[in-house]
């Protein structure tokens, strides 16, 4: 149960086959302007890795990169869209398959429209996660030690969140949808990257 922090890009061989947790930290919410600083990843097993990117870092970054792109291994997202995008923009690598807790909340958790990942994560496992670092300096040469508990907890979690999602979007009788949403949620991504970010190409107006 061990938090690793990586400079560039993560090591091979550090993570177990299955699954993979995934959550960015970025200087800001526009992505084309606020450079993308960390990616968490973890395989459910107990550990997390953090990846950081200095200022004018060519992320270049390849382990990361076969693992993002690996068709065979599903990525989790907590509000995946926002992480996909900027994964895309700066890595140039498009996440897919994807599975986005967010998504399955709003889809099963229909008696609430709290749907953050603190919230999610109290309900369904019981556990207090902070979320005071989320607003901090993530592009600071140096990580505080609360700043790396948070970027870690941020991708603790979403295995379990899954398993227990799961068994609401089947008792819900959504398993299907939720599939389709999420593989539409790449797609979704890019649209906000081209230029899309709010408008809904769904509605009749
Ligand atoms: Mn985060």
């Amino acid at each position: 149960m061990s938090v690793y922090l990586h400079e560039e890009d993560l090591p091979e061989g550090v993570l177990a086959d299955g699954p993979v947790a995934i959550d960015t930290e970025t200087m800001g919410l526009i992505t084309p302007r606020d450079r993308l600083c960390l990616v968490q990843i973890s395989d459910g097993k107990g550990d997390e890795h953090l990846v950081r990117f200095a200022p004018g870092s060519s992320y270049a970054a390849p382990n990361l990169r076969a693992i993002i792109a690996d068709p065979t291994r599903l990525k989790l997202f907590h509000f995946g869209r926002f992480d996909i995008a900027a994964l895309q923009h700066y890595l140039g690598v498009l996440a897919a398959p994807v599975y986005c807790t967010k998504i399955a909340s709003r889809l099963t958790r229909t008696y609430t429209d709290r749907h953050g990942l603190k919230e999610i994560v109290r309900e369904l496992l019981g556990f207090d996660i902070s979320k005071q670092q989320q607003s901090s300096d993530w592009g600071s040469a140096v990580l505080s030690d609360a700043q790396r508990d948070y970027a870690a907890s941020d991708v603790r979690y979403l295995h379990a969140l899954m398993a227990e999602l799961d068994l609401r979007l089947a008792r819900e009788g959504r398993t299907a949808l939720a599939k389709a949403c999420f593989d539409f949620l790449p797609h979704r991504a890019l649209l906000d990257l081209a230029g899309w970010p709010e408008i809904d190409i769904f509605a009749h107006a």
